[in-house]
C-alpha cells in the first residue's frame, strides 16, 4: 500500500528496523549520515537503495525540514556510490517515489539506484 507522505515519522518501519540493526541487509555503503544496501526484490541487476539515518518520511519532509548540509551531502553521496560501483559510464538511473501516485511503499525516504542494463522507458504505462 503506497504510504501518505504527510503523516509523522514511523519509527516501525522497515529502514528504521534495518538501521537499528534488527533486520539484516547487504550493505554497500555507509557512514555516519548515510545508509545504501540492497534492495531485496532487485528491479534492474544492479538496485540499490539509499537512505539517510534521519527520520524523513519521503522526499518531500526532507527537502522541507533537513539542514542545507544534511542535503548537500546526501545528494553527494549517491554520485560518489554510483562512481565506486562503476555506474557513471554506461549510465545508470535515480528514482525516489513520494506518497500515493509515486508508488512510495516504505516511510523512510530511499532514492532507488538502478544500473547493469539498459533501463527501458522512464515510466511504464501499460
Ligand atoms: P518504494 O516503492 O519506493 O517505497 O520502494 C521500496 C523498496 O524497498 C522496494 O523496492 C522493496 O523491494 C524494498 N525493500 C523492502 N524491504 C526491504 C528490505 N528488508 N531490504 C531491502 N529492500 C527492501
Amino acid at each position: 500500500m503506497p504510504i501518505d507522505p504527510t503523516e509523522p515519522y514511523d519509527s516501525d518501519n522497515i529502514f528504521a528496523r534495518i538501521l537499528r540493526g534488527e533486520i539484516p541487509n547487504e550493505t554497500v555503503y555507509e557512514d555516519d549520515r548515510v545508509l545504501a544496501f540492497k534492495d531485496i526484490n532487485p528491479q534492474a541487476s544492479n538496485h540499490i537503495l539509499v537512505i539517510p539515518k534521519g527520520e524523513y518520511v519521503s522526499w518531500d519532509d526532507f527537502t522541507k525540514t533537513a539542514s542545507d548540509q544534511e542535503i548537500a551531502h546526501f545528494i553527494r553521496t549517491i554520485g560518489k556510490i554510483a562512481r565506486e560501483h562503476g555506474f557513471v559510464e554506461p549510465g545508470y538511473r535515480l528514482l525516489a517515489n513520494i506518497g500515493r501516485h509515486g508508488g512510495q511503499e516504505v516511510p523512510h525516504l530511499h532514492v532507488h539506484i538502478f544500473a547493469g542494463e539498459p533501463l527501458g522507458p522512464m515510466i511504464a504505462r501499460g
